[in-house]
């Protein structure tokens, strides 16, 4: 095919594949999605992307930006597309420790930036079980969250400036590092999350934050949720904000989780119906100096919460890290959340948020619903609580009168009503255009697809995904 002559012209045979080649782009991380691109190019630099894009535009072609594949909602699904990756575009251009930004290509791998960053004493703050594999313009284009939003913020937060090959090939740079800049629409903010839909992310300006010199660690048993928010707060009110995370894992995930890491040490000496993992982390001297006994101010706030709370029994038990083996085991515990979600299929994935105070109802009218709609089915939940996130993931029955369809729309339906959002942090896809069909603003969609016909009049950025 002509467009494949020309793109090894411009890239050379290595970088552009085709057939088996292209597999391990094809099939996403949770092997439910896979297709067939016509190839994988791989270019190596902001002006390689935009001549790729050219000469797909030129052939009419359709192209589907990818990065670390680890999406959950078939971003990167391309029958008949020319797969993009950014792999290649993998340098840290700089790192400014004092203005504590960081200019970084779009297929820098999330870990291998932390540990850049790391050797200044910063970080940046987005984390999640992924982060291995889960490339920065990949985070940028879903708008990705994990476990830190609480304190940080969700990648857009993170953001200052982008670089973007536009549909046309052409480079919009908006690679500001301004705190401040009110200069007409914010396009950095359209680019983000749009989910490879209106460009290529190439590159973007970062912020980095100082990294905590000590972190206070522990999970938390309850009888029941309700107690949970009276916990973040009072640590909110105890360490000024420092609260870091605050995940929400009960009994049912408890149980697999000892099933399917049997060498894993327990949380607690039996399986509590609520389990919470909470994190405060400071920089400040006063929180981080360790007294005679090796105990840092911050974790003495910590304890003196949690104590507080035993006494009125709303915790029944607390645990807290000794030492940094202990906080990593908690660590993995929480992040293997989707290796137990998808470990079964097949498998309904739901991406959910509501407001902080609904959580346990969210999580009530889901369990009856479902009961309703087939009760042999099984179900994990697992909760960014201090975001109100939840990940309610069902394992209809082979007996269930429910299709996956029809799974998702009864949960959608609960979160609307309780004021939530369908989708929190993994985006849309393809697997939640039907739900940006049925419970966007009408008004809203039609805005979206027109800045989608004014950026990408040909229709051939990454279609089919987002807007239904
Ligand atoms: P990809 O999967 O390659 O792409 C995702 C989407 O972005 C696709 O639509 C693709 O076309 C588009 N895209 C990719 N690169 C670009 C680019 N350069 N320009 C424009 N568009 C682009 N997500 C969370 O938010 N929070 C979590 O806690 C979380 N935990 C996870 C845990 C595990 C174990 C796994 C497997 C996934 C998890 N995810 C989580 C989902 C996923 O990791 C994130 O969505 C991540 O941001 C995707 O990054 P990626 O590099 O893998 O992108």
């Amino acid at each position: 095919m002509d467009i494949l002559v020309q793109l090894i012209d411009l890239l050379g045979e290595k970088n552009v594949l085709t057939g088996s080649e292209t597999q391990k782009y094809a099939t996403d991380w949770t092997g439910k999605f896979s297709s067939s691109p016509i190839a994988v190019a791989r270019p190596g630099n902001t002006q390689e992307v935009s001549a790729v894009v050219k000469i797909a535009a030129a052939h009419q072609v359709p192209v589907v930006p990818i990065a670390g594949n680890t999406g959950l909602t078939g971003g990167t699904q391309s029958d008949g597309a020319l797969l993009i990756s950014v792999e290649r575009l993998n340098n840290i251009r700089e790192i400014r420790p004092h203005a504590k930004t960081a200019i970084v290509e779009a297929g820098v791998i999330l870990a291998n930036l932390h540990d850049a960053v790391g050797e200044h004493d910063l970080i940046f703050p987005l984390t999640f079980g992924a982060r291995g594999s889960a490339m920065i313009g990949g985070n940028l284009a879903t708008n990705a969250g994990g476990s830190n939003v609480l304190r940080y913020g969700n990648t857009r937060t993170l953001c200052l400036g982008l670089e973007v090959v536009l549909p046309s090939g052409e480079i919009l740079d908006v690679m500001t590092e301004l705190h401040k800049d009110n200069s007409g629409y914010d396009l950095r903010d359209l680019f983000i999350g749009s989910e490879g839909t209106l460009g290529i992310i190439t590159a973007a300006v970062v912020k980095l934050w100082p990294k905590p010199a000590a972190y206070g660690t522990a999970m938390v048993a309850m009888s029941e949720l309700s107690p949970a928010l009276e916990l973040l707060n009072q640590l909110q009110k105890a360490t000024g904000g420092a609260v870091e995370a605050f995940e929400f894992m009960p009994d049912h995930f408890m149980e697999l989780h000892e099933k399917l890491f049997p060498q894993a040490r327990p949380a607690f000496d039996r399986i509590h119906p609520v389990n919470i993992l909470v994190e405060v982390g400071s920089t400040a001297p006063r929180d981080t100096i360790p007294d005679e006994n090796g105990e840092t101010p911050i974790t003495a706030l910590l304890e003196t919460t949690l104590g507080g709370m035993i006494e009125k029994g709303d915790i029944l038990d607390a645990a807290i890290a000794q030492n940094e083996t202990q906080r990593l085991e908690m660590w993995e515990r929480r992040e293997a959340a989707a290796e137990l979600a998808f470990h079964r299929k097949p498998f309904v994935n739901t991406d959910v948020s509501v407001p902080l105070e609904s959580v346990e109802l969210f999580l009530t009218k889901v369990k009856l619903r479902l009961n309703e709609l087939d009760p042999m089915a099984g179900a994990l939940c697992v909760s960014h609580l201090g975001d109100g996130n939840i990940h309610f993931t069902v394992w209809p029955s082979e007996q269930s009168a429910a299709d996956e369809d029809q799974i998702v729309e009864e949960i959608e339906r609960i979160v609307t009503d309780i004021g939530g959002s369908f989708s929190a942090e993994h985006g849309i896809g393809t697997t939640k255009r039907d739900s940006m069909r049925r419970r966007k603003n009408p008004a809203a969609l039609a805005t979206m697809k027109a800045i989608k016909a004014a950026i990408d009049p040909q229709g051939i950025m990454n279609p089919g995904k987002v807007l239904p």
